[in-house]
């Protein structure tokens, strides 16, 4: 099936296969292979109806049940050119993607947890605004042309987290996104008898992506509208989930629910906790090992490469807890002189939508750089070391902000901590602290604070300069990562 050109041909191989299996869990529902091709089909004959013809560009701003799943399959059958958005983003983000892909036709939940969807397009002036919530709009199959036969051509506009800046419009095409799906599922070890579970917002690309691999292997996985712990441990439970995924966030708030009933497994049919996207503290494997009694597999993907590596469950504690683990077959990575980390390979995304922004991002010999930094271990393992600009240079000497956060996190006093370089004009730039304190926690000063790192080794020129204590780091929507260019606007000056 991985051999499959489009999403769509996928669709169809796998529900002539296992028609009455399940793919989609949501509460009470369910929704078979056999169902998906069917479905989707006639809502793809609905949007056919209103006008939405291969190559038309939808934007969709909806949550993660069954239905989008259905809407975002019809667009792959029709060869539509979709651009999921986050449901929780606002005018700023929303009116940004709107406008970047310009978009013809707008899917919106209407009133969702609150929030009326529909007033905010029409503020925004989108186009073609319609509903796609309980209904879908629906038609006869037969009124469709042919499903799409190639799948290079981009199907996919997905928006960047806007961690280092305004989010960036990523190009994938229906080829590339089932690339993805397929590492993914090899790198797991999946088989048909496993039961996933998407707790991330299926607009996000590891939505589509994490269906690929559903469609590949032909088992179901468990959706949420609203995904809260504890809450959600019944579904798991209930569909005796076997393999969760989600982002680095999700293992503590799992640990959390463990702790509170120690000896006995929260989710008993619980073998993998697989997750990435961000980076992860090493001692957590070892928690997630001896508390909840699976294994924790982390890898590396970013919107442009939703799987770069991903570690096996079979191999060590050293390589899970401390790498982000291999590149599949097809993935070839190689480490530029300055650390950073470029990529070639079927899954890397055709570029961005600004095309000075492609232009910039491949290298000659067709490599994504891709702004993050890190080396391969004798094994062929990868560690990531940061991101380029997080790198700081101060009187010339390279310093990463990561060494230095990972020293403050050990501080008892120090919640979470970001560390950045500010323009100066002596040092080129200056290191700066940016603290959060957990409650309770005891006054720190500069000088309190770089006494300690001193203890813990650290080089003298590569200690903060400049300390700033803040009840919260700014960050984005999705993983919580933190902003630090709005850290570098607000003490830059
Ligand atoms: P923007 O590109 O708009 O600044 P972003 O890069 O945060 O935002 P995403 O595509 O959501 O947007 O995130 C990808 C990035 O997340 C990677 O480039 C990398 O910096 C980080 N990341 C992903 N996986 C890991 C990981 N396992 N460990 C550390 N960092 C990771
Ligand atoms: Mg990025």
């Amino acid at each position: 099936l991985g051999e499959s050109r489009t999403l769509w041909e996928l669709v169809e191989r796998r529900a002539a296969l296992t028609p009455d299996r399940p793919v989609l869990l949501q509460g009470d529902r369910t929704l078979t292979f056999g169902e998906l091709r069917d479905r989707a089909e006639r809502v793809a004959a609905g949007l056919h109806d209103r006008g939405v013809r291969p190559g038309t560009v939808v934007a969709w701003q909806l949550p993660t049940r069954i239905e989008t799943a259905l809407l975002s399959f019809a667009l792959a059958r029709l060869g539509a050119v979709q651009s999921p958005v986050i449901p929780f983003y606002r005018d700023r983000e929303v009116g940004f993607a709107l406008r970047e892909s310009r978009a013809e036709y707008f899917a919106v939940p209407g009133v969702w947890r609150g929030y009326d969807h529909t007033a905010l397009a029409e503020r925004l002036g989108a186009r073609g605004v319609f509903e796609a919530y309980e209904t879908l709009p629906e038609g006869d199959p037969a009124v469709l042309p042919p499903p799409p036969s190639s799948g290079e051509e981009v199907r996919w506009i997905y928006w960047t987290s806007g961690t280092t800046s305004d989010p960036k419009g990523v190009l994938h095409t229906d080829r590339s996104l089932i690339a993805g799906g397929s590492c993914l599922a090899h790198a797991l070890r999946l088989t048909p008898d496993d039961v996933g579970s998407m707790a991330f917002p299926f607009a996000h690309i590891a939505g589509p992506d994490y269906t690929v691999m559903l469609l590949l292997y032909g088992f179901p996985a468990v959706m949420f509208e609203q995904f809260a712990l504890p809450d959600a441990l019944e579904e798991y439970r209930k569909h005796g989930v076997t393999v969760a995924g989600g982002s680095t966030a999700f293992y503590s708030m799992f640990l959390a629910e463990q702790r509170k009933q120690p000896g006995e497994k929260v989710i008993p049919t619980l073998r993998l906790l697989a997750g990435g996207g961000a980076p992860k503290p090493p001692e957590i494997y070892h928690s997630v090992v001896r508390e909840m009694g699976c294994r924790l597999t982390h890898g590396y993907g970013m919107t442009e490469v939703p799987m770069i590596t991903m570690g096996d469950p079979e191999d060590t504690a050293e390589n899970l807890a401390t790498t982000e683990g291999r590149p599949p077959a097809g993935m070839e990575i190689r480490i530029a002189e300055d650390g950073e980390v470029r990529l070639r390979g079927e899954a890397v995304c055709r570029g961005y939508l600004d095309p000075e922004q492609t232009a910039a991002a491949f290298d000659e010999d067709g490599f994504l750089i891709t702004g993050d930094v890190g080396h391969l271990t004798e094994s062929g393992h990868l560690v990531l070391t940061g991101r380029i600009k997080d790198i700081i240079i101060r009187k010339g000497e390279n310093i990463s902000a990561k060494e230095i956060e990972d020293l403050l996190h050990t501080h008892p006093d120090v919640g979470d901590a970001a560390v950045i370089g500010l323009p100066d004009a002596e040092r080129g730039e200056r290191v700066c602290a940016v603290v959060e304190q957990p409650a309770g926690a005891a006054e720190l000063t500069l000088r309190g604070l770089g006494a300690y790192l001193r203890e813990q080794g650290l080089a003298v020129h590569k200690l903060p300069e400049q300390l700033e204590v803040v009840d919260a780091l700014p960050r984005n929507k999705t993983l919580r990562k933190v902003l630090k260019y709005k850290l570098r606007e607000r003490y830059g000056s």
